[in-house]
């Protein structure tokens, strides 16, 4: 398979104060692929994805999207990070706005989208989460499970060429993390490029090209799911599953 990297880490290093929690990362996410970053808590997950999304700065690397380095500040930071969407596990909804205010609200702002045209669109991409019928509630009559597949709605309104997502199912009840993962599975098989922090080790297994296992900051194991979950190769990791599995 020829490689086309969208995204690309390279040596990338962060600190918070005295803590090294990212160290010499590289990382390439080609084009259409799906990475499931699994790792102990405090293992540097999170931060990989903020530092990719630019919502943290980095001490020494380098980042690019698509070929280009990451800015700085400004409108070419803001361009970026439509560019790449992102999905937390808090929802971060807002709650005074209906379900479609959530969704049209960043094509509006950020693109000028009008908003006929953002709306009809928003509830296009609701319809593709299972969410057409919700568009005019507030996402505190939503379920759980409800309100991650807006804010995956509210991700792809954006028209990113990357979606991260940081543990999207961790903050849901059992029963609303399949309709979830069904709907990030599917994005998965029409091609979006993603790279998913989850311990949703059913979903690494199905829907991942690569599983990448940090701890301490490192990338410790980048494998294959196969390769990975019937041979770890290192300690960590064979620790890390016995305990989850
Ligand atoms: P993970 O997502 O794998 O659990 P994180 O990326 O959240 O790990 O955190 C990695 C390390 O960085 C942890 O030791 C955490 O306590 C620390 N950390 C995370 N965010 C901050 C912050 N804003 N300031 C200081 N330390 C932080
Ligand atoms: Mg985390």
């Amino acid at each position: 398979m020829a490689v086309d990297p969208l995204i690309e880490l390279r040596d990338v290093n962060k600190y918070y104060g005295q803590l090294h929690v990212l160290r010499n990362i590289d990382l390439t996410v080609a084009r259409g692929e799906v990475v499931v970053v699994i790792g102990p808590s405090g293992s540097g997950k999170s931060t990989l994805c903020r530092t990719i999304n630019r919502l943290e700065t980095i001490e020494s690397g380098r980042i690019t999207i698509d070929g280009r380095p990451l800015p700085e500040e400004g409108r070419g930071l803001a361009r970026l990070r439509a560019e790449v969407g992102m999905v937390f596990q808090s929802f971060n909804l807002f709650a005074h706005k209906t379900v479609l205010a959530n969704v049209s609200l960043a094509p509006v702002k950020v693109r000028g989208l009008k908003k006929e045209d953002a709306d009809r669109r928003s509830r296009e991409l609701l319809d593709r989460v299972g969410l057409a019928d919700q568009a005019d509630k507030l996402p505190a009559q939503l379920s759980g499970g409800q309100q991650q597949r807006v804010a995956i709605a509210r991700a792809l309104a954006m028209d990113p060429k990357a979606l991260l997502f940081d543990e999207p199912t961790s903050a849901l009840d059992p029963e609303m993390i399949n309709e979830v993962l069904e709907v990030m599975r599917r994005l998965a098989e029409e091609g979006m490029t993603m790279v998913v922090v989850t311990h949703e080790m059913g979903f690494a297994r199905s829907a991942a090209h690569r599983v990448v296992f940090m701890a301490d900051g490192r990338i410790v194991e980048d494998r294959s799911p196969e390769d990975f979950f019937t041979a770890p190769a290192s300690e960590r990791a064979r620790d890390f599953l016995s305990k989850i599995l």
